[in-house]
């Protein structure tokens, strides 16, 4: 197993961590976000060290690109030697290529983690969204992984054990944690009862921290553009129904009823509003670069911390 060095806590990456929750609500929609109300089940992704390793690696694939609602979608999932953790093509599909590390031969518990990020690589490839640069598309692509019900086996996956340490993914535990806070609000979902490991409970219990101090701050400055567009629809929503109500019992009284006064701008908020802030989406995963030899945008982190080299074919 490769040493990945220290694994990096705290926050470093939340702007864009947020900024991912922001584009995943703006790019799929306040709707479609929430028909991912069910998390990838445990029972789902569990690979014992007995099962065959590609009929296992196949059938777990499957589960992620069933969760995902790639229904076209098939990945062949292959192992290697290799730096890195995974690997995936990001091609025009229907067919995709995975690789894994050999490591994972004899590390399967840890296939569905690796196969959760680099699934979810395919699922923002075919939606065309992505970040400019390798370093934000692989944290947009944890995030997404981890609020849309699959990324809580990458947080999982994070062990210590005094000797020696492992990490899958491109968000620290802590952020990992923070993501899967924020969906747990929002679905009323506990991810910390699949946890097999000490270190992912603590660090959920840490993210769980900010995120309800996210949800102390005053809702129109600190929820960002989306929770601004979703306090809007919801506003929105409510009113329509009391003005619904009011036609049928007081016509008069509904039609004297104004508006709400407007939110305030997006721009005012921590988010960044529709067209500012690092999204961009690009066409055909342009946005993802491939890597030469020997570079390196992860200098602090190895193998582990760095789960895959999405390519993109052509
Ligand atoms: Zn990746």
């Amino acid at each position: 197993m490769a040493n990945g060095g220290p694994v990096e806590h705290g926050y470093p990456h939340l702007d864009t961590v947020r900024a991912s929750v922001t584009a995943l609500y703006k790019r799929l929609s306040y709707d479609t976000v929430h028909t991912f109300a069910t998390s990838v089940a445990p029972a789902d992704v569990a690979f014992a060290d007995a099962d065959d390793l590609h009929l296992g690696a196949q059938r777990v694939a499957r589960e992620m690109v069933r969760h995902y609602r790639l229904p076209d979608a098939r990945m062949i999932v292959g192992f290697r030697e290799m730096t890195h953790a995974a690997n995936v093509e990001l091609a025009a599909g229907p067919e995709y290529f995975i690789e894994l590390n050999d490591r994972f031969r004899t590390h399967r518990r840890d296939i569905g983690a690796a196969l959760a990020h680099e699934v979810m690589h395919v699922y923002l490839h075919r939606l065309d969204l992505s970040f400019p640069g390798t370093r934000d598309t692989e944290i947009l692509t944890d995030t997404a992984a981890a609020y849309l019900g699959a990324g809580w086996l990458l947080l999982d996956a994070y062990r210590e054990d005094g000797a020696s340490s492992q990490k899958l993914g491109y968000l620290t535990p802590e952020e990992f944690g923070y993501v899967l806070a924020k969906r747990a609000l929002v679905f009323g979902e506990d991810p910390s009862v699949w946890f097999t490991s000490p270190q992912a409970y603590t660090a959920y219990a840490k993210g769980m921290e900010l995120a309800l101090r996210d949800g102390r701050q005053p809702p129109l400055t600190a929820a960002g553009w989306a929770g601004r567009r979703r306090y809007a629809r919801d506003r929105r929503h409510a009113q329509d129904r009391r003005l619904l109500r009011l036609r049928v019992r007081r016509p008069r009284a509904a039609a004297r009823l104004l508006p709400l006064p407007d939110l305030p701008p997006a721009h005012q908020g921590a988010g960044p509003g529709p067209g500012t802030g690092p999204l961009r989406a690009v066409p055909n995963g342009a946005g993802v670069r491939h890597l030469g030899p020997g570079e390196a945008e992860h200098p602090e982190s190895l193998c582990l911390a760095r789960p895959c080299r999405a390519r993109v074919e052509g």
